[in-house]
């Protein structure tokens, strides 16, 4: 049978990716929780956006070790610079319950995306579900659009950036 002839199925994540975000999201602080459940339900209820990609927290709650290992991609290690905090410095470090997290999409292939235009479409509805929540891509100069958290919880670091 051709695939053309098959009608359009959602992406879904298996029974051990779904136990994983269970895991992570509870490491979330419980606004920042709530915003994502809301934000999720609506893009599952969505009926283009359910069938172009279904959202997933890839991290929440990350070591000061796992910070450090990260800092060094593309400073010490080879890599593309993925983060300007050391350890002990970024949002994710802090907790749990973790005022940051960071999502990406299983396609219906299979696949992961962190395509730009579904993380702003899901930006917008993370925003709408509670003002407090930021958007990583709408940093002026580093932008970090898998990136979300809520304002009011510093880290040690400083700026804003993730
Ligand atoms: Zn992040």
């Amino acid at each position: 049978m051709a695939a053309s002839s098959r009608p359009a199925q959602p992406p879904l994540l298996s029974g051990k990716q779904t136990t994983l975000q269970a895991q992570r999201l509870g490491e979330a602080l419980p606004c920042l929780r709530a915003a994502y459940e809301q934000a999720l339900g609506r893009w599952l209820g969505d009926p283009v956006l359910r069938l172009v990609g279904v959202p997933f927290i890839t991290e929440c709650y990350r070591s000061a070790e796992r910070q450090n290992e990260l800092y060094a991609q593309g400073r010490t290690k080879p890599g593309l610079v993925v983060t300007y905090k050391r350890g002990g410095q970024s949002k994710h470090n802090l907790g749990p319950p973790t005022p940051a997290l960071d999502v990406a999409f299983r396609l219906a292939d299979g696949s992961v995306s962190w395509s730009g235009l579904l993380l702003s479409k899901f930006a917008r509805l993370m925003k709408y579900a509670d003002a407090r929540v930021v958007w990583g891509g709408d940093w002026p100069s580093f932008k970090d659009r898998p990136h979300f958290e809520v304002l009011g919880y510093e880290a040690k670091g400083g700026d804003e950036r993730g």
